[in-house]
């Protein structure tokens, strides 16, 4: 039987269709695995796991968990886009849910408003479609093909809308899990697994859904982008370190705005304002001195949006992603930020240093995020995600076509990526990799910190007590906090 049919029996899919499953489910390999190993070859891209099954409801996927031994390992496939591929590889003893077949997207009303039930195999673009349909927002992340429930249970914030509504996570208000027992539990904010599995959710157990509180579209006024072409990297040095002085004064301090600065390695600088229902002003007057800088550097304007509504904005990035392909794919994902409003220290650092020396032209696909958080984020209900501890944020994101780059190449970059990150470590008062969602937990030698990627240390010693209370055998090991619990 192929790996893509519905599948709950005991039946091994064929290696073949183990491979096809792997190069269709996984959005992109971690620029950790496409090295060559001490014997000179690349580890191969496809599942270690001897079972892959495709539950269709809460019942099959305890059937499954309670049908093999207790020591069995377990890993889930939600989206696919986890960056270290932990859960696709696995390991020969283990099994995996592919969670595809559960896309139910269920609206219901309360006294409070509209609430949204989301299934586990429902993708952030089908989620997105969803609420348009009913005028509703919700602070979703930009990869179209991103899992709502991966999104959400390792802490998943979104640069252009959770300054406005949280993180998801901080949203929900229901979730059904199945236990490493093969329990089904139905938790509320009162059991003391709810929040715990909003941020540390894939090393707990598996879920099977979510409901969370949708939001107005009316919540997002308008966006306004521009893209600014660039032709040496000095250019977007002087550039960024202007622009990050400009969110600095106008944007950070405004939590009715939110401002992101992209450096693309296709030599792009692109500024997105988000401008939320509170913002009173001229949308057009606020980005203008961005638009002054960037002709005062001779840099032209390659393209201009204006989105009126949060949908437009929310699915504005999705042609971009979808174009991002290659054979395989390869990402390395680091995040740095800090608690408070920046020291200009650091903005030197991020524009002076991390714009300079970010391997864009090595790996052209790369890009670096520089975005205002907190808001929302930083005064909702505290989960274990370092996303909701943070008021700014950079996100490096390598990312290459593997396939067209020789060994020694993909080494330079690997190497590249890590020497940046590492300078970022020595910065004062810059957390490094505090996000679930964005860092790369599989480079070698390199220990994220439990307390910055779970927020706090008193959040990180939860997570683990709850870790050994519900999953003695470790038969959730296949995840982004491996190295921590
Ligand atoms: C193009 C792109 C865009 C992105 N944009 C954003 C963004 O805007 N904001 C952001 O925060 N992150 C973003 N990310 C990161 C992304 O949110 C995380 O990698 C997320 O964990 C991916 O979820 P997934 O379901 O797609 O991946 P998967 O690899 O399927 O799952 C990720 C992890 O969650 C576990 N998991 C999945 N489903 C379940 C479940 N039902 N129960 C228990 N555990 C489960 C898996 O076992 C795995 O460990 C992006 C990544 C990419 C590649």
């Amino acid at each position: 039987m192929a790996s893509s049919q519905t599948q709950t029996s005991m039946e091994k899919a064929s290696p073949e269709a183990d491979k096809d499953w792997f190069k269709q489910r996984i959005w992109c390999l971690s620029g950790n695995k496409v090295l060559t190993t001490s014997d000179g070859a690349a580890p191969p891209a496809q599942t270690l796991a001897r079972h892959i099954y495709h539950p269709r409801s809460a019942d099959e996927i305890a059937a499954l968990v309670k049908s093999s031994p207790a020591t069995t390992p377990i890993a889930c496939i939600c989206g696919g886009h986890e960056s270290s591929n932990a859960a696709a590889l696995a390991s020969s003893d283990a099994v995996i849910l592919d969670l595809a077949h559960l896309k139910s997207i269920e609206f219901h009303r309360d006294d409070e408003g509209t609430l949204v039930t989301v299934g586990a195999g429902a993708l952030n673009r089908e989620l997105v479609e969803a609420l348009k349909h009913h005028q509703l927002a919700l602070p979703v992340g930009t990869g179209p093909g991103v899992g709502v429930v991966g999104y959400i249970v390792n802490g998943g914030l979104s640069g252009y809308f959770s300054r406005r509504l949280g993180l998801l996570g901080q949203r929900a208000v229901k979730l059904t899990m199945v236990t490493a027992e093969g329990d089904i539990r139905v938790l509320t904010p009162e059991d003391e697994l709810f929040t715990a599995m909003l941020g540390a959710g894939s090393a707990l157990g598996i879920v099977v859904d979510v409901t969370v509180r949708a939001a107005p579209e009316s919540v997002v006024q308008s966006a306004e982008q521009r893209i600014f072409s660039f032709e040496t990297r000095e250019q977007a040095v002087e550039f960024s370190r202007s622009a990050l002085g400009f969110m600095k004064e106008h944007a950070l301090p405004d939590e009715s705005v939110s401002m992101e600065l992209v450096v693309t390695g296709t030599k792009a600088l692109v500024v997105t304002v988000v401008f939320y229902d509170s913002f009173r002003g001229s949308t057009t007057e606020f980005v203008k001195p961005l638009e002054d800088l960037a002709a005062s550097l001779n840099l032209p304007v390659a393209m201009e949006f204006h989105w009126t509504s949060w949908y437009e904005t929310a699915a504005a990035l999705w042609p971009v992603i979808d174009g991002m392909k290659g054979s395989p794919l390869a990402m390395l994902q680091h995040c740095m930020g800090t608690k408070d409003i920046p020291d200009d220290e650091i903005l030197e650092f991020v524009s002076d240093t991390a714009v300079s020396q970010a391997p864009l032209d090595e790996a052209e696909l790369s890009i670096l995020e520089i975005r205002t958080l907190g808001g929302a984020a930083l005064s909702g209900p505290k989960l274990p995600s370092g996303n909701c501890h943070h008021t700014f944020f950079a996100d490096l994101i390598t990312l290459y076509d593997a396939g067209k780059k020789k060994a020694g190449e993909r080494q330079a970059i690997a190497d590249l990526t890590r020497r940046l990150v590492e300078k970022a470590r020595n910065v004062d008062n810059l957390t490094v990799d505090f996000s679930g969602t964005h860092s790369q937990p599989d480079d070698a030698d390199y220990m994220v910190s439990a307390a910055d990627i779970f927020g706090t240390e008193a959040m990180a010693e939860n997570v683990k007590a709850l870790k050994k209370k519900m999953d003695r055998n470790n038969r959730f090991r296949f995840h982004p906090f491996a190295k921590l619990i």
